[in-house]
Parts: C-alpha cells; structure tokens; sequence
C-alpha cells in the first residue's frame, strides 16, 4: 500500500505533460550539464571512496576492479555522449521518394518520456548509472529501481541522485519483486530492464499490459571454444580472468568451454598457472587474495554450490579448485569436467567462478553442443584459422561476439551491446542507447506544390503519369 502510494506520486509527478515537454524540449547543452554533474560527483575522491566501499561490502570488490570494471566505463561513457550528443539530436535529413517532390523529410529524435530503469547487483553502480545516462541524454524522465541485493550500493546511487537532480528528473525507489511488480503496474513509454530472462519474462508481460517499450538485457550460457590451433596458454589467462573477475558474476563471462580434445591437459594446467598465479602467487591461499571477490550472498551461494554438488554426484569431475566457504561466500575458480548437457550446470546460466569443459573431437561436434543452448549474450572463439573462425561465427548467433579476446562485446561505443531472444531485446552503447531511449519521430514537410491531381475525381490522363513514374 505503502510501495502503490509512492509509486504513484512519482510516476504522475514525472509523468506531467509539462515536465515531460520540457524535458523533451531541453537544449543538448542542458542534458550535458546534467549528466557532467553526474561525472563530476563519481571523481570527488570522497563519492569515489564512498562507492568504493558500498561495492566492496556488497561483492568484496578490489578498488582496482571498481576503478576497472565500475567506475572507468561510466566516465568513458560520459565524455562520449559530451562529444556527440548535440550531433546525435541533430534532426536528421532523409530523402524523400519522387511521389513526395516538394516536400522535406526528416528525424526528430524526442525523448520517450517517462522511463523506468530496473538494475542487477553484479554491476550494481555501472549497470545503474549507464542506461540513466543515455536516458538523460535523450530527454527523459527516469524512476530507477536498483537492485535490493546490492544495497550498500544502492544507497549510495539514492544519495548521489537526490543530490543531483529533482524528483521529477529522476528519483530511485529502494525495494524488492514487490515494489518493481508495483512500478510495473504504470504506463511507462520505456522500460530498460538488466536481469535474468526469467524476470525479463515477467517484465515484459507486465510492460505489454500497457504497451510500454523495452530494452531486455538478459543473460543466458555464453561459449567459449578453444580449437586445436590456438595458443592455449594465452587463451587459458584470458579464459580465467573472464571467468574470476568478479568471481565469475559477470553477464558476458565464459559460462562453459568446449576444448578441442587435443588441447584439453594443456588447457586445463594453463588456467591452473594463471589462477594461481593472478590470485595465490603468495602461497598463501586465493581467498586471502584481496584481488578475489565473493559471491554476492547465501543464497547465490547456495544456487551455484548446488549445481556443482548435484553434476558431481552425476559424474562430473572437479579438475581444478572446488573450494567453498559458505560463511565468506567463497567459491575459488574451478574447473569441472565430465559433464553433460543433461546436467543442472549445463542447463542454468552458472553466473559464479565455476566453468564446466567439455571436449569436441571436430567443429561440427563443437557447434552441434552450442546449438543446444538458447541463443547467448556473448560467444567467444580462441582459434588462429581463418576457416574455423568463420565456421563458428557462421553457425551460430549470439548478441555479440570476441574473436581471441573476452568480455569486450560492450566496451566499444560504436557497437551495438545486447542479446537476442533469450539473452535479451534491444541493443545499447553510444548512439543505439541514445535511439532505444528515443522516438525518432518521422516528419514530413510540405514546400511547395501539392496532392491535389490525385485527389478525387480522378484524372486518368495525370494516373497515366503517375503510374508511369512509379513504373507500374
Ligand atoms: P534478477 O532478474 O533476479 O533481478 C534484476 C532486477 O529485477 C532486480 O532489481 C530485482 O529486484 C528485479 N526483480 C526481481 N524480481 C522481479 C519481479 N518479479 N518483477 C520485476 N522485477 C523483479 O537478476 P540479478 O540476479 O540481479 O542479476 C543476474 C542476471 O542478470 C543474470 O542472468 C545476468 O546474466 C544478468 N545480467 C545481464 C546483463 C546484461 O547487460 N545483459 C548485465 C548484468 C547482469
């Protein structure tokens, strides 16, 4: 009752026809102004300790990590949307058709309106403030729903917004299922959800009760194959920091590997030098690391430990790893083998430091186990032949994809991030956010002349001419 109240006042507060036009209507100099003051709160070394904190009481997370993989992609962000916002709200020109002389065509990009912003814990700051950049950027008004799991950070992403901007701009409710089941009730003009398919089912139901647009960035089980031409050692470090940042909590980490069979040992020694050697160099043990996270709580604890615990009593074997503290939400990296595609591990998205092997004997074997899975967020080759590359890319699809690297599908702004399907809808990064947070509304211009022949009664010498132009 509490949560419907609230709810209400915000979104009918935001939801006004003025605010709405006026935002709509803001200068790009306006939007900039704002999403600076955004930049210029996460550089006060005070703000930046007080996020550094909130996100290592939630995850254990290393400064160097927050700096890396929380704090550097929202300022790189920011500069360029700075740079090319006034270009990308330029209205922007088309051609018109021989049927439309003497008229002008053009884009109007126009903010949506009211927009609502539901986030996860993994990257609980930056998967918060990225998607409200862009929506500011495209003239919106944002109700934000960070995730309750990550409060610490949620807290801190609260004080920062009611320090920066009026509750009609933007304004973050704290809550639960029940408080974003509460906001999903409203007629948004956009929803941008970052979560797991199984909520962005139920996002999209509500969303469609009232038409409400939506940006789906989901999860899913993203392959990484490793084939007989790689170098396996390189491949295997890139492998283990993708899947141990953030103790594996992370949407487009490697969730499981296909090795080709010749390559496996090699493989399997390789990633146990590299975690050892990124988190245990001192011998003393990778959960005194203070660059290795933890899992966010008990209960995804528990998720993860269970999936290991039932594939090993099917069979499957730990060949590196396996340690769990449930008291620290410790989970060391861990390779298994020996699984099948019957398996819990291999059915649910792992979102945890756990990475199952499976090794192919040919690339069709290899594919044929990917196909198996709903279309992933990321799909990732380790290969040096042209020809193999090309035959992974060309069998199967995935929201985007690395070839010889990992987790970089989202760094680069000029391309567009997201899933399909099952790993999401709608693409985001630089000018796909700023378009998915936009109407880009279709205008037409009349200059000169009219339509006036083809009005009724109908002429047939001008339908001669008319057909003759359009070639019928
Ligand atoms: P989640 O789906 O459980 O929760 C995400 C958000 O939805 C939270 O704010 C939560 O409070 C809210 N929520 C929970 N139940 C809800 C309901 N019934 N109705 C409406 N909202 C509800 O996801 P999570 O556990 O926070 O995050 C992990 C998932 O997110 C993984 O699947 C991961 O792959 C995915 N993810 C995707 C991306 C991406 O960019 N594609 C990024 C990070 C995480």
């Amino acid at each position: 009752m509490e949560n419907s109240k609230e709810v209400l006042r915000i979104f009918e507060l935001q939801s006004d026809v003025e605010n709405l036009n006026s935002l709509k209507n803001s200068s790009a100099n306006e939007r900039i102004t704002k999403i600076k003051s955004i930049l210029e709160y996460i550089l006060n070394p005070a703000n930046h300790k007080l996020i550094a904190e909130a996100l290592f009481n939630d995850l254990h997370k290393s400064n160097e990590e927050v700096i890396t993989t929380e704090i550097s992609p929202l300022i790189l962000t920011i500069k360029e949307v700075v740079k090319k916002l006034k270009s990308w709200m330029k209205d922007e020109h088309v051609p018109s058709p021989i049927t439309m002389t003497g008229m002008s065509s053009y884009i109007k990009y126009e903010g949506k309106g009211t927009v609502l912003i539901i986030s996860p814990w993994n990257y609980p700051f930056q998967l918060t403030i990225y998607p409200l950049i862009y929506a500011i950027a495209a003239g919106n008004a944002v109700i934000i729903k960070p995730s309750e799991i990550s409060s610490n950070t949620s807290s801190v992403i609260s004080a920062m917004i009611k320090e920066l901007f009026d509750e009609n701009e933007v304004t973050v409710m704290q809550g639960n299922a029940e408080l974003a089941t509460e906001l999903l009730k409203q007629p948004f003009n956009h929803i941008y959800f970052t979560g797991s398919p199984k909520v962005g089912k139920i996002v999209m139901t509500a969303a469609a009760k009232n038409l409400s647009g939506v940006t789906l960035e989901l999860g899913g089980k993203s392959p990484v194959i490793i084939d007989e031409t790689c170098n396996t050692k390189n491949a295997a470090e890139k492998i283990a920091w993708a899947k141990s940042m953030n103790s594996g909590q992370t949407c487009i980490a490697p969730d499981y590997a296909l090795v080709q069979e010749t390559k496996l040992e090699e493989f399997i020694t390789a990633f146990e030098n590299t975690i050892n050697k990124f988190y245990n160099s001192d011998k003393k043990g990778i959960h005194s690391s203070k660059d290795y996270g933890r899992i966010i709580n008990k209960t995804n604890f528990k998720r993860i430990k269970d999936l290991v615990d039932k594939a090993i009593s099917n069979g499957a074997k730990i060949e590196f790893g396996g340690d769990f503290n449930e008291e620290e939400k410790f989970i060391s990296p861990t390779l298994i083998n020996n699984v099948s595609m019957e398996m819990d591990i291999m059915i649910h998205e792992i979102f945890g430091p756990i990475l199952p092997i499976i090794s192919y004997k040919t690339k069709e074997d290899a594919i044929k186990t990917v196909q198996q899975l709903p279309t992933p967020l990321a799909f990732y080759v380790m290969s040096n032949k042209k020809s193999n590359i090309n035959y992974f890319l060309n069998n199967t699809a995935s929201g985007g994809s690395c070839i010889n690297e990992l987790m970089l599908t989202s760094v680069n702004p000029h391309l567009p991030f997201g899933g399909l399907n099952n790993s999401g809808i709608g693409k985001s990064n630089g000018k796909h956010s700023f378009e998915d947070f936009s109407n880009p509304r279709g205008i037409v211009k009349r200059n000169w002349g009219s339509l006036k022949p083809i009005y009724p009664p109908f002429n047939s010498k001008i339908f001669k001419y008319f057909k003759k132009i359009v070639s019928i």
